[in-house]
């Protein structure tokens, strides 16, 4: 892409009542667009980023049987008040609304029950399970305190997968699958050295939930792990978990980390509140077991700029780069362009600072942006056939041969 060409530009502070550094770098570097506390929007750069981080979970996700779906912004009263979770004393962030003849309907903040209602209509024998399906859908919550940038949105995007099975065993056997294919993702996101499956609080049905808890200095939570990180216990439960789990108080150290995804049992407590039996084999009526599985896409997305950023800007992990190569021209732009669409045309990902600025505000701009790799073109290196390579994490330079200069990153 043409640097030229994108209507965001680089600015050089942030709106004055952003108080979140993964905001801040966000706005500054044309990502994101705040609208207001806790509602931002995502520009073309942004969204890019989204994409990458949502073409990876849903791979993991369809690689474990989910199926990708959508569900409605829209929900109905009468859904959710059969499990109670309509009273606001029991969901304190639901954005309650009503139609022109004055039924009310809420925005959308989950979808166990929408999902459950949804799957009375054809998940009727034992035949029928496993279900499993997943969505990617913009999640509306009143949040009371929105001051994490994109970490704690109003609006916000979230996968959220439900699973639906004939037996316990099951279920339960699904649960542990879908605990690997979050690891891979958080793997693949590069935060998996960084980020612990931990014990939560639970529901009706088990004492504990678990969390995924990224260490992160911007986080709101407080994660308790053991030494040799085999054991992480978010401070709620902490209690409970010494007394329930045989651990051990003083083996444990606090840090900062940031939910960046939970995961939940609920048995067959929903399914009974909401009526929705199956027919086993020997034709009697059982309740459906529910499981449900959310990573929160855009406070990922967060998460990422507030652990890999430094002192000039973004770091973004190779996986989630818009670009994988910021390519700069220092004046030379006849040379810059034709690397530019030699690198394209071998399918690189690759934006192309062609813009009239100085070399100053070119770098600056690159280091904001946070890609990985920054390719400059200049006069000098050029008479000796080369092209600067910098590592945006490392800050490495190195001189490449411009012969070679596509090869290298192919
Ligand atoms: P939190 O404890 O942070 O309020 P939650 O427990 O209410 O989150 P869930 O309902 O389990 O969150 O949502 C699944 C995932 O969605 C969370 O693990 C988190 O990563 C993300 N998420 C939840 N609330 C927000 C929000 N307001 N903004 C951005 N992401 C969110
Ligand atoms: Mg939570």
């Amino acid at each position: 892409m043409l640097q030229s060409q994108l209507f965001t530009k680089t600015r050089k502070t942030a709106p004055k009542d952003e108080v979140s550094k993964n905001a801040e770098l966000l706005i500054r570097a044309g990502f994101v667009y705040k609208v207001m506390a806790g509602v931002y929007a995502y520009t073309p750069l942004g969204l890019i980023i989204l994409e990458k981080i949502k073409k990876i979970v849903r791979e993991e996700m369809n690689a474990i049987g989910g199926q990708e779906l959508i569900m409605t912004s829209l929900q109905k009263r009468s859904t959710w008040e059969t499990t109670g979770r309509w009273d606001d004393e029991a969901v304190d962030v639901w954005f309650k609304t009503k139609l022109k003849d004055e039924t009310e309907i809420g925005l959308a903040w989950s979808h166990e029950e929408a999902i459950l209602e949804m799957m009375q209509q054809f998940a009727e024998s034992y035949k029928d399970f496993p279900i499993s399906v997943y969505q990617f859908q913009t999640k509306l919550r009143n949040e009371l305190r929105a001051k994490s940038g994109i970490m704690r949105g109003r609006e916000f995007v979230m996968k959220d997968m439900y699973s639906l099975h004939a037996t316990e065993e099951d279920c339960d056997s699904y649960y542990e699958k879908v605990i690997e294919a979050y690891k891979n993702c958080f793997e693949r996101f590069g935060m998996g050295s960084s980020t612990f499956v931990t014990f939560a609080s639970g529901g009706a049905f088990t004492k504990f939930s678990h969390e995924f808890q990224t260490i992160c200095d911007a986080g709101e939570d407080v994660l308790f792990v053991n030494k040799d990180q085999t054991v992480a216990v978010n401070e709620e439960v902490l209690d409970d978990a010494v007394s329930e789990l045989g651990i051990k108080k003083e083996d444990l150290e606090p840090v900062k980390s940031a939910e960046v995804g939970n995961i939940f049992k609920f048995g067959t407590e929903k399914s009974e509140q909401m009526n929705i039996f199956y027919t086993d084999q020997e034709g009697n009526k059982k309740p459906v077991y529910l499981a449900s599985y959310g990573i929160g896409i855009t406070r990922v997305m967060g998460v990422v700029v507030e652990k890999f950023a430094d002192d000039k800007g973004i770091v973004w992990p190779e996986s989630i780069a818009p670009f994988r190569i910021h390519l700069l021209s220092l004046g030379v732009n006849e040379k810059a362009e034709e690397l530019y669409n030699e690198m394209k045309a071998a399918g690189i990902e690759v934006l192309y600072d062609n813009r009239d600025k100085g070399a100053g505000e070119k770098f600056a701009d690159a280091d904001l942006m946070g890609m990985p790799y920054q390719v400059i073109i200049g006069k000098r290196s050029l008479e000796s056939g080369k092209a600067e390579v910098k590592n945006r994490a490392t800050g490495e330079t190195e001189e490449v041969m411009l012969s070679e200069l596509v090869s290298r990153f192919v």
